[in-house]
């Protein structure tokens, strides 16, 4: 990554981890992560049952905690759901939104997403955007207007100062298969030029790990990591946050 930008390393746990597990979590993690140099940050997304748990087990450790979703309103009749003021209150200070998965499994649209990204911003979370081609897109070439149009139905009404933009191709997620990294990096090059300002932070996300994080770290327009399977366990997600 660019040093003007401060890398975010983040960590989305999915459906993993109960409060048990987080605890044990936090207490093998937060030794591995004392020493870390101060041009980068440790962001950690836990199911929202174990975010109380994890906030308080990290406390003082330097790790920002995100919600896996947000909803669009602050209160309602939404079954399910969780707002900004419900995270804010425990301390949450970003919001992943977008997601592949919840884009496939609950439909959700751009024009959802952005309300998502906006009421997040507006409540004060850093909403982290993810997008990113499919591998039938990827296949047909049409990777670039996939994003572009993503990117520009994500953000728009957003202030691109207080956002991350993660690029997980899709084909990447949970498959082993990392994006090569020059191709990671000029796809996060266009998202910035997308987004027209050049401090946003950009992160790369799809089977990210300890072998994979130092060549991509050392990309230009790289600024930091979005890591699924890896950040469940401490070693492998403090050797991540610990990259050269
Ligand atoms: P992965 O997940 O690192 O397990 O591929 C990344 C993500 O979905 O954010």
């Amino acid at each position: 990554g660019d040093h003007v930008r401060k890398a975010v390393i983040a960590g989305n746990w999915k459906m993993h981890m109960t409060c048990a597990e987080a605890r044990a979590f936090a207490a093998s993690f937060r030794p591995l992560i004392a020493d870390l140099p101060d041009d980068r940050e440790v962001v950690l997304a836990p199911p929202f049952t174990a975010i109380p748990t994890l906030c308080r087990h990290l406390a003082g450790a330097g790790v920002a905690i995100a919600g896996q979703n947000v909803h669009w309103e602050e209160s309602g009749a939404y079954t399910g759901m969780i707002s900004a003021p419900m995270l804010l209150e425990h301390g949450v200070t970003h919001a992943i939104v977008g997601h592949s998965e919840p884009r496939k499994y609950f439909s959700e649209t751009d024009e959802q997403i952005n309300l998502r990204a906006r009421t997040a911003q507006k409540s004060g979370l850093i909403p982290i955007l993810c997008v990113g081609e499919s591998d039938d897109q990827r296949e047909a070439r049409e990777t670039e207007r996939v994003i572009h149009r993503q990117v520009e139905q994500g953000l728009e009404g957003i202030d691109p100062l207080r956002l991350i933009v993660a690029y997980e191709p899709i084909w990447a997620i949970g498959t082993g298969k990392t994006c090569a990294a020059e191709e990671a990096n000029r796809i996060c090059g266009l998202i910035r030029g997308w987004v027209g300002h050049p401090e946003v932070v950009v992160q790369y996300g799809g089977s990210v790990n300890p072998a994979t994080i130092d060549m991509l770290m050392a990309q230009s327009d790289i600024d930091g990591v979005l890591v699924g399977g890896a950040s469940l366990d401490p070693v492998s997600f403090a050797r991540i946050a610990n990259y050269q």
